[in-house]
């Protein structure tokens, strides 16, 4: 059939499930306050959990990095790499408590070609079936068999690696540290034990962990570190740099033999061009004030305190979730567009997610915070779901 007619077909099937989706245009990154066709919106659906996106000397050390140069020229293996790229991996690796650390242009590129490197035909990977779209992908392209759990059931995690442990080959466990769709963390310390039982290797995406959680040594270093564990028990870390860091990136920290065998055999890393040094340089900024100045933590875990306290006063059904990612399920893909739709009429921009993004039926608004919101702006986006809500129940929604 001709390109444009099927291409149209299919447009117009995904808009009659309600599954469309629609570029918001803003006229700069939300600080939390965003300008969308000329209107400010709250926005409650950004990953820049520290506020650092905006911070004016993460944008001027920024500014400082593009006079080594607007772009890194070349691959990293070529001429591509730069000193200030090996300080932000050093400075890595040091947050994370790993003896190394290693840059990519993006979490996506770091999950598929880490996977890519270290599995493949023979080989196992094991997925929690909410795991990010880039893991699952990594898991369906590196040519490994591919077993996936129910998700965060151990009991279902050990059945799968009872049946990885009759082939051969090598077991990779990866799941996410916290769920970018549910918030919740992963049992970390059990995961790990299981691997360890059945010589399976672990690897944890820390996207939402890494800046906003871990332990008194390493209070930034992510849900790993937070659950007690070290570099032998989840020796495979990944985290990016577009969330909390506010940036840009990403990269994997581990053992020094991790990050010397993946600048030979992680393609997504060897096949493109260098992190541009302005990101390298806003990203290592970022990262030293989230070490010096633990007060943006401190007030993104009150925000979160506060939003709890007041939804439940609100009877708004949040999901379980201690971390910055605040869920609410409405299940249905036309009540979410038409509660995010009457959300943003009152000034609030929360993401309505949809499948493919979730499974079926699961559609939910996916509220963020931020340290930078203040109460009053989490009282007006409560008072507007509350109303919301109400609209929906009276049309019989
Ligand atoms: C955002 C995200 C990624 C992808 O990272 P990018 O740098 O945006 O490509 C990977 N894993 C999880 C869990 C994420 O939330």
């Amino acid at each position: 059939m001709n390109l444009q007619t099927t291409l149209r077909r299919r447009l117009a099937r995904r808009r009659e499930r309600d599954l469309y989706r629609e570029l918001k245009t803003l006229a700069a990154a939300p600080g939390p306050v965003a300008q969308v066709d000329g209107r400010e919106l709250i926005a409650f659906s950004s990953n820049d959990y520290l506020g650092l996106a905006t911070h004016p000397a993460v944008i001027a050390a920024q500014q400082a990095g593009a006079e080594l140069g607007a772009g890194a020229t070349a691959s990293h293996l070529v001429n591509g790499h730069l000193q200030i790229h090996e300080k932000l991996q050093d400075k890595i690796a040091e947050a994370t408590g790993r003896e190394a650390a290693l840059v990519f242009s993006s979490g996506y590129m770091a999950n598929v070609g880490t996977i890519g490197a270290l599995v493949g035909r023979g080989d196992t990977v094991i997925s929690d079936k909410l795991n990010h779209a880039s893991l699952i992908d990594g898991a369906r392209l590196c040519g490994a068999a591919s077993l996936r759990f129910a998700h965060s059931d151990l009991g279902a995690l050990e059945r799968q690696l009872q049946r990885a442990a009759k082939s051969d080959g090598n077991i990779l466990v990866a799941v996410d540290g916290v769920y970018s769709m549910d918030g919740d963390c992963a049992p970390l310390a059990e995961i790990a034990a299981l691997c360890r039982h059945y010589d399976a290797w672990l690897m944890v995406d820390e996207a939402h962990g890494f800046g906003v959680m871990g332990s008194e040594r390493l209070p930034i270093a992510g849900s790993v570190a937070a659950a007690g564990l070290a570099q032998d028990d989840a020796p495979v870390m990944m985290g990016t740099l577009g969330k909390a860091v506010g940036n840009a990136g990403a990269f994997i920290a581990g053992s020094r033999a991790l990050i010397d065998y993946l600048v030979q055999f992680a393609r997504p890393y060897i096949y493109t061009t260098g992190m541009p040094p302005a990101v390298a340089a806003g990203s290592l900024a970022a990262i030293e004030r989230m070490q010096r100045e633990p007060r943006h933590r401190e007030r993104l875990a009150d925000n979160i305190r506060y939003l709890r306290d007041r939804a439940a006063q609100l009877a708004l059904p949040l999901a379980e979730s201690a971390s910055a990612i605040q869920p609410l399920l409405l299940g249905c893909e036309k009540t979410v567009m038409a509660v995010a739709a009457a959300l943003q009429q009152r000034g609030f921009l929360v993401g309505a997610i949809r499948p493919p993004t979730v499974p079926g039926g699961t559609a939910r608004l996916r509220i963020t915070l931020s340290a930078a919101h203040s109460q009053d702006q989490i009282n007006g986006l409560l008072e507007a779901l509350a109303e919301a809500l109400r609209a929906q129940r009276a049309v019989g929604a």
